[in-house]
């Protein structure tokens, strides 16, 4: 197939707000494997300069400083050479992809978040958040997984920092999804669990946790929805009507 010229104006929804300058940006691939025990695939370290950059994850929404409900900026550099990243039409997978002058494909995934709905006395444990985005709306444990954990763990893990609760998992709600590009490109894997061990203590992301009647829960006060579907897939398991008051 034909590929179009590149121009700024048929951009991607994808592609970054700015037009680019030609500068090196800032930034440089951070996490595990950059772990000096590891080593990055490069073999390149990193300068003491490069830090994350600020500007290209602003939110184009006004008045908002990042964003949180848009997919975030893709990647300028390849992760694996560290060569710039242009759009190319990728015949074998039919579709537009960021590729460096090696070849690598840098490709845009969904990141993974966790979650579980808590268990106790017929009632669910609903947290609402004390943290933008969705501040003092209401959601339930959960959060983005780690790439070095499997769900459960996450699942565990999130609900110990957001909770001081243990769990035990019982098994799965559902499977949701916020595609890009509406929704910031987000899987969300939902469990059900109840509490084996700690105390309830809200962490520093939550301004309130309470133990709510499942006919009582604030469906216009849901941080997402995700958060409305996985509890409406739960009542539906358990039989249990949807009351909105
Ligand atoms: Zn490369």
């Amino acid at each position: 197939m034909a590929r179009a010229a590149w121009r700024w104006e048929r951009r991607p929804w994808w592609w970054p707000s700015r037009r680019p300058t030609g500068r090196r940006p800032s930034k440089q691939p951070t996490g595990w494997w950059t772990d000096s025990r590891r080593g990055h695939p490069s073999g390149r370290r990193r300068s003491s300069r490069e830090g994350r950059s600020g500007s290209r994850g602003r939110c184009p929404c006004p008045g908002e400083a990042v964003s949180y409900h848009h997919p975030p900026p893709p990647p300028s550099y390849c992760g694996y050479c560290g060569g710039p990243l242009t759009e190319r039409w990728v015949e074998a997978e039919g579709r537009q992809r960021l590729v460096c002058p090696q070849g690598h494909i840098s490709y845009l995934n969904p990141k993974v978040i966790v979650s579980v709905i808590v268990e106790e006395e017929g009632k669910v444990l609903l947290l609402r958040r004390a943290i933008e985005p969705r501040r003092g709306y209401w959601t339930f444990p959960g959060g983005y997984m780690e790439i070095d954990e499997s769900v459960e763990e996450c699942a565990r893990r999130e609900s110990r920092e957001e909770t001081g609760l243990e769990l035990e998992l019982l098994g799965l709600v559902g499977i949701f999804s916020r595609p890009a590009p509406d929704g910031p490109g987000i899987v969300s894997i939902v469990f059900r669990g109840r509490i084996v061990g700690g105390k309830l203590r809200p962490g520093h992301e939550v301004l309130e946790a309470r133990f709510v009647p499942t006919d009582a829960i604030p469906w216009d006060e849901l941080a997402y929805d995700t958060t409305r579907q996985a509890l409406e897939s739960y009542l539906a398991q358990r039989g249990s009507p949807i009351v909105r008051p």
